[in-house]
């Protein structure tokens, strides 16, 4: 009989600081057709001091929930192809990126490989991770922790939020709270 994985919740962060609108939307457009996968719910948008080199432009940075069976490297794969297609390119490090997608939590999963490290080893230091996922899933645990998320915002190291895209910027961007999110 085929038994199917079953469905694990999953956390992932977004960012982009070259047309980041546009590149976020698209991100977004393409989570939302992730084989094996529903995209539950998206954080508000929350502009960013740039991290490590701080001479380029701000950045966009956001926070999903998905509820998916593809296993931890499988998304991987996923979410570095979503990458690729819309011109992720790997220059210099921490400097401007069209789009960047980090697996922040996969379940309960707790992994160490060079090629993806579960949790997000920064999840807990830099505010604009943790902040947006707090946002929408404030409960999840995280796994080696052992405590909810919304009970972690000690450990925050880096403070880079500016604030949240509100307004027209948010109406322009399509991601007033419930235009992106899908529900259930
Ligand atoms: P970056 O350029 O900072 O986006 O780092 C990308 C590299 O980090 C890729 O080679 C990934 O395989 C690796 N990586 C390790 N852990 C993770 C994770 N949790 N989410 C996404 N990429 C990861």
């Amino acid at each position: 009989m085929l038994r199917r994985t079953p469905e694990v919740l999953a956390c992932l962060a977004l960012g982009s600081n070259i047309e980041p609108v546009a590149r976020l939307r698209a991100a977004l457009a393409a989570l939302k057709r992730l084989p094996e996968s529903r995209l539950l719910k998206v954080s508000r948008w929350y502009r960013t001091r740039p991290w490590g080199i701080e001479d380029q432009p701000e950045f966009i940075n956001l926070a999903v929930t998905l509820a998916t069976r593809l296993e931890p490297l499988a998304l991987l794969a996923e979410t570095q192809a979503i990458e690729r297609a819309l011109g992720r390119t790997r220059g210099q490090r921490n400097g401007p990126r069209t789009i960047d997608l980090d697996i922040l939590l996969h379940g309960e999963q707790t992994l160490d490989m060079p090629e993806l490290r579960l949790p997000h080893p920064a999840l807990t230091w830099r505010d604009f991770m943790l902040i947006p996922l707090i946002e929408i899933a404030p409960d999840v645990v995280h796994p080696e922790r052992g405590r909810p998320l919304a009970e972690l915002v000690d450990e925050i190291r880096y403070r880079q939020i500016i604030a949240p895209l509100s307004g027209a910027d948010a109406q322009e961007a399509g991601c007033e709270p419930g235009v992106e999110g899908v529900s259930g």
